[in-house]
């Protein structure tokens, strides 16, 4: 070690090489790691010194830390048998992508901090406007999160609202204001009424609209719900639908969202960060129907397009009004190419922008359109086979469509349905949860849960790059043999 500056290069170049084997093997081989961390809270924490070392050590000690300490702490996202929340994975290309633009260190904040930052994302953005079949016109910008896309698209709704003065006069203190009122299903991800948080709306006044049998938002009560808003003075402005929602994948009706936001003058923005990315099969292209008349819309390639968390697009048709929320520019960040190119510091809230469109491209040249499609076409196909197999097992149910790549079923032994007693479906929900943590727990396999329509509901997401069907019977086969062993031991009878 130089006892000034940075590690050598010639211990970075061996530290690397010892890194990157590390990850070869990793990827080679991540189910000898059981899926879910097993480690007990604070477990991790107190084998670490509390106190940061007085002198420097060296690189293979923190190595050795790295396998012996971190590692067991970690639940494995590119575990093949990890099927929960919407499994993710990066893939090699990405991961090659995050290594460098970690090197390169730069800020994409303006065009001239690094001009291929800028560029590369706008080329990387249109290549993925083209692979999802959006039409031209549409520009966007690579944001970290599904969360704070839907923030900042929401905040260019607002920015839309004719002589509000929010960015002049702020919300406060202006008894003229009537409420501000944002529409989602009920359905949708809890970021959006954390947007209605942060943006001044109120929880209370994001409206949220039920859903039909299917999940998806119910157009007449939408309709219905903005009309005595409107009675009642207040102000609606923003309706998001979503495509994919978090529990089930259902697919709001945007087309019709659409004219009933054409309509009342409402800015539409659609949240696709997870199944946006399926209409990259151009058999589900359709998933985006009526999107071409959306605001802004949301995908994230951190869900189900191989890249690396983070990396969410957020496009958008009415940039000028993003731009209109966002844009301040002190003297010390101006340019003299300024009005000739963009300067993404002006499109969100963070000035400091990761060069995260390098991962994204690496990612889409390597595996190509094709590539891509018949990947997600498989997740597709193994989540079908998944839910055929749940459809004709007497002892289990399906709790909602599977239009693409999750399953929502739960077990329901006849033993125990048929029961009569009154608490049979809390019963079903108690025995559904200690069925999933046994699952969980043989570190083969980890689903996640919802509720739906009061059920205590399994959840099996397929996503991840390495998954086979031999990992998704296995799940089955968990499942069953969890729920027999359950039934023997007669707890829940
Ligand atoms: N929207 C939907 C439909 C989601 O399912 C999620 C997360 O799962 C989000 C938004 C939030 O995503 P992010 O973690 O990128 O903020």
């Amino acid at each position: 070690m130089s006892p000034l500056g940075d590690m050598t290069i010639e211990e970075f170049r061996r530290a690397g090489a010892r890194a990157i084997d590390w990850i070869a093997r990793y990827l080679d081989q991540p189910e000898d790691y059981p899926v879910l961390s097993r480690v007990a809270p604070n477990q991790v924490r107190s084998a670490l010194p509390a106190n940061p070392p007085r002198h420097g050590e060296p690189m293979d000690a923190i190595l050795d830390d790295f396998q012996d300490i971190v590692v067991p702490g970690i639940t494995h996202w590119n575990h093949p048998g990890f099927f929960a929340y919407f499994s993710i994975t990066g893939s090699a290309p990405g991961i090659l992508g995050e290594l460098l633009s970690a090197a390169l260190n730069i800020n994409g904040m303006l065009w001239q901090t690094s001009p291929s930052a800028t560029e590369l994302e706008e080329v990387a953005i249109d290549w993925l406007r083209q692979l999802l079949g959006l039409p031209e016109g549409i520009d966007g910008v690579i944001m970290d999160t599904a969360s704070v896309g839907t923030l900042c698209a929401i905040a260019a709704a607002r920015q839309a609202i004719p002589d509000l003065k929010v960015r002049e006069l702020g919300l406060a203190g202006r008894p003229e204001l009537p409420r501000l009122c944002v529409y989602c299903s009920e359905q949708a991800h809890s970021s959006v009424e954390k947007a209605g948080i942060v943006l001044g709306v109120g929880r209370e006044n994001v409206r949220k609209i039920p859903v039909d049998d299917a999940f998806r938002m119910d157009v007449n009560a939408l309709a219905e719900t903005i009309a005595k808003d409107r009675e009642a003075g207040h102000l609606p402005f923003c309706v998001v639908a979503t495509v994919g929602t978090t529990s089930t994948t259902s697919i709001d009706p945007v087309a019709a969202i659409a004219e009933v936001c054409k309509r009342e003058s409402l800015w539409l923005h659609v949240d696709a960060a997870y199944a946006g990315s399926a209409a990259c099969m151009p058999e589900f292209r359709d998933v985006l129907a009526g999107c071409e008349s959306a605001h802004s819309i949301i995908v994230n390639p951190h869900k189900w397009l191989f890249t690396p968390i983070d990396c969410s697009v957020l496009f958008t048709r009415k940039p000028e009004t993003l731009i209109g929320a966002f844009s301040l520019v002190p003297e010390y960040l101006r340019t003299s190419v300024d009005g000739e190119i963009t300067n993404y510091m002006d499109w969100g809230v963070s000035l400091g922008r990761r060069f995260r469109a390098l991962k994204l491209w690496m990612v889409l040249r390597t595996f190509g359109s094709e590539g891509i499609a018949e990947r997600l076409r498989e997740h597709v196909r193994l989540a079908q086979l998944f839910a055929s197999w749940v459809d004709e097992h007497p002892e289990f149910e399906r709790l909602a469509p599977t239009p693409l790549s999750v399953v929502c079923f739960r077990a329901c032994p006849t033993a125990l349905a048929s029961r009569d007693r009154n608490d049979a479906e809390a019963n079903l929900d108690r025995f559904n949860q200690e069925l999933l943590a046994r699952v969980n727990a043989s570190g083969e396999a980890y689903l996640s849960n919802t509720v739906l329509r009061g059920r205590y509901t399994l959840r099996l997401a397929i996503g991840n790059i390495r998954t086979t069907e031999n990992h998704v019977a296995r799940a089955w086969e968990l499942l069953q043999r969890e729920c027999a062993t359950l039934m023997t031991n007669g707890d829940f009878l």
